[in-house]
């Protein structure tokens, strides 16, 4: 009938980057949480805003948990990739994650919009979206449509375009 169609976004990045300060951003305010924690191990966070699910969860832990957060891919139709453009030393590791996410048998040869927060803007010396982008190598990304943002997730500059565009995208 005329159901709309249910959608499952992935928040993923690593620890601290953001991604639970982003999520709350986007709950509704009886759903928000007094206190962001740090996530610890594994810990996985849902929640749903009309007909949008989201489930996110840390790539971090030496991929101790990989099995665990790689099962809900098949089930997602895009994925929201947090990143702290202040912590400079994470890139590389933002970077192999970001390899592997892209070459898994659950994501390669979908068409699987990637939107990317380059989150904290606001610290003095993050890096620009451009030299995030340049830094994990994100031109070479051509069978995905992709899109970076800059955000400071603490005022939610930013959010609002970049969950714009994923709208558009997973329509
Ligand atoms: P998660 O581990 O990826 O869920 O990260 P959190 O959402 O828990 O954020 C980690 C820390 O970074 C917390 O202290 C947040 O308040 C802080 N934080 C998150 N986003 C921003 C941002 O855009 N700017 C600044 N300055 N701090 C942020």
């Amino acid at each position: 009938g005329l159901k709309k169609k249910e959608v499952n976004i992935l928040v993923v990045g690593l620890n601290n980057s953001g991604k639970s300060t982003i999520i709350n951003h986007f709950k509704n305010e009886e759903e928000k949480l007094p206190e962001i924690v740090p996530t610890v191990g594994f810990n996985v966070e849902k929640f749903k805003n009309r007909n949008v699910g989201f489930t996110a969860f840390d790539m971090s832990g030496q991929g101790r948990y990989r099995d665990l957060w790689e099962h809900y891919y098949k089930d997602c139709q895009g994925v929201v990739f947090v990143i702290d453009s202040s912590d400079r030393l994470r890139l590389v590791v933002v970077r192999e994650e970001l390899d592997l996410l892209l070459q898994h048998p659950d994501i390669s040869g979908r068409r699987f919009p990637v939107l990317f927060f380059a989150n904290k803007m606001d610290v003095r010396d993050a890096l620009s979206s451009v030299k995030i982008a340049a830094g994990l190598g994100l031109e070479r990304i051509l069978d995905k449509p992709w899109h970076i943002c800059a955000s400071n997730a603490l005022t939610g500059e930013g959010l609002q375009e970049g969950v714009e565009w994923l709208t558009q995208q997973v329509r």
